[in-house]
Parts: structure tokens; sequence; C-alpha cells
């Protein structure tokens, strides 16, 4: 696609939204090929393309042998070069959120990664960074942050921890990102994803604890339906369903609390893209943000349009 259509794009698909409108982004150097696209920052920067693609070794075999260092400067310059390419606006980093079978399949992934029947509910997300068996691979991804912070300068990189589970582990691992340099106040934002039933459940114990919370679609139906998100029968069945009422309940339940605690609720993942009713169930409830893949940012940022102006035209006149 030509850089002039895409601006023919931008700027017939781009009003302004109250709700903004984030890009979900994995590969650092597509951030070349998207800039132009009209979105507010990136609600979600997955990072394990860069374990995968720029470093490909996993990251306690790195610590055992002393190379730590290969991926803080690998995994910094590729967050280094997004937060450079759209800034002030932010990069919202998550932390690693392999699952075993997934860290496995790195350089010397066999030797430190346990086998999990259901790595799904396994050792992933903060149970991980907290434990003797990764702290220090995690240790390497807060260097690595603090270093595009730091040295590059660029504190539009925030940073995002994904399948929380309690409020200890929480507590935990802030201490250790704190150990780090990445102490949470000031430019630092600290996002939890709400991934996990608990989180809905202790939603505004959550909220006081953190800057803001993202709501990650595909775990929290999964968790909350019971329904495997690869499973291909229950999918067929319909199953799997973001716009369970069940569902919906948790979202709200996860949009009022951090409005109690003036913190921001977001949602990452393809769901409001895909269904208009569910990106206009998210406006009502008064979800602050949405990141979406790039291929869906300016449909979503019109059709998030259209839905406040709906509900604007329903404030000032009544439903019609
Ligand atoms: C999610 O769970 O909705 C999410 C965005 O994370 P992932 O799909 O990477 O698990
Ligand atoms: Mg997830």
């Amino acid at each position: 696609i030509s850089e002039q259509k895409v601006k023919e794009i931008v700027e017939q698909w781009a009003p302004i939204t109250g709700t903004k409108i984030y890009m979900n982004l994995g590969e650092p150097g597509l951030i070349d090929k998207y800039k132009e696209l009209p979105f507010d920052g990136i609600g979600l920067m997955r990072t394990e393309f860069i374990f995968t693609d720029m470093v490909g070794i996993h990251p306690m075999y790195l610590v055992k042998q002393n190379k730590g260092d290969i991926l803080i400067s690998r995994m910094a310059e590729g967050i280094a070069a997004v937060a450079q390419a759209i800034y002030p606006r932010p990069v919202v980093v998550r932390f690693s959120d392999f699952r075993t079978n997934e860290f496995r399949g790195l350089e010397g992934g066999d030797e430190v990664e346990p086998i999990e029947n259901n790595p799904m509910i396994g050792w992933r997300g903060v149970s991980r960074y907290i434990s003797p068996e990764y702290e220090e691979g995690f240790r390497l991804e807060c260097r690595a942050i603090r270093k595009v912070r730091e040295e590059y300068g660029l504190t539009n990189a925030w940073v995002m921890l994904p399948f929380v589970r309690n409020l200890w582990e929480l507590d935990k691992v802030k201490a250790i990102m704190a150990s780090e340099g990445l102490e949470q106040g000031g430019s630092l934002k600290v996002w939890i994803m709400a991934e996990v039933p608990s989180v809905v459940m202790l939603a505004e114990e959550f909220a006081k604890k953190v800057d803001g919370i993202s709501i990650g679609s595909n775990d929290l139906t999964q968790l909350t339906l019971g329904v495997d998100r690869d499973s291909g029968i229950l999918n067929r069945m319909g199953y799997f369903d973001e716009q369970d009422p069940a569902v919906l309940k948790a979202i709200e339940i996860l949009i009022d609390a951090a409005h109690k605690y003036g913190k921001t609720c977001s949602i990452c993942g393809q769901a409001p893209s895909l269904y208009p009713g569910f990106a206009e169930f998210l406006v009502r409830k008064g979800i602050d943000s949405m990141s979406v893949n790039p291929d869906t940012v300016a449909y979503t940022k019109r059709l998030v349009a259209s839905v406040e102006q709906r509900l604007l035209l329903e404030r000032a006149f009544g439903k019609q």
C-alpha cells in the first residue's frame, strides 16, 4: 500500500474520538509500515517476537552463560524503535507471555522449561517472573525497558504485566521491578492485564495498585467460560464468545472498578473490531481505550466515532 493511499485512508477514516484507539504490535520493524495509522499509542506491544526472532535463545540459557546482555540490548533496540517512532504517544510493553511449551522452542529451552499438562493455565505471566527458576530472566526484561527509558530517554515506554492471578504476586513482582529501577510512578505507568476471573472478583483491590487495567478478552473469555480458546470443536459450536453475558458482566465490573479509583481501563484483543455491537457496549460502559491489530485501526476508529456520536445525540435528545 502506497504512502499516498495510507494518507488518504487516514484523512477519510480518522475522525476524533474520545475513546482512545491504540494499536497492537508484535514485530518492532513493522512500526515504519503502520506509523501513519490513526492510533493514539501502542496499547499492547507483544515482546514474544523479539524473543523468538531477534534473540532466539531462552533467557535463562543466556543467564547461565552470562550472556544476558544480548537479550537486554536486542529487546531495548526493538522497543526503542517503536517508542521513538510514535513519541510522545505511549507504548505499553507487555513482559513476555510465553507458555512453557512455547518457551521450550527457544534454544536451550528444553533444558530449562518443565513439561506441563496444561500450559495455558500453568507457569506463565507473573508466576514465572517471581519464581527462582525465571526471576533472573525477568530481570533482563526489566533492564531492557529501563535502558529504553533512561539511556534512550524514551519515557513513553510503559509496562504491562500479563496473566496476573492474585494480589500477593503483584506486590512481589512490583518489588522486583522497583529493584531494577522500574518503580511505578512519575512517567512510568504500570498496567496489568485482566485475563483471570480472580482479577475481576477483586477488581477494586487490583485497581488501587496499578495505573491501568487492560482487559485481555481472549484469555478472559477462555477462563470465564471455561472454554479452551484453541479448541476447534468448541469454537465451531459457538462456545468461545466474547459477548457472552458473563464476559460482558466481567468487563463492566473491571471498567467500573478502574474508574472508581481514577485508573484507566483498556481492552486488547480483536473483539471490538470484529463485532460493532461489542464496540458499542464498551463505549457505553465508558472504556478509555481499545487496542486492535493494525489492519483494523482505521475501521475501529470510525466505528467508535459513530457510536460516540450516537451516544451524544441520545444524551442531548433522548433515544430516537
Ligand atoms: C488476550 O488474552 O486477550 C491477549 C491480548 O493476550 P494473548 O492473546 O497474547 O494471550
Ligand atoms: Mg492473553
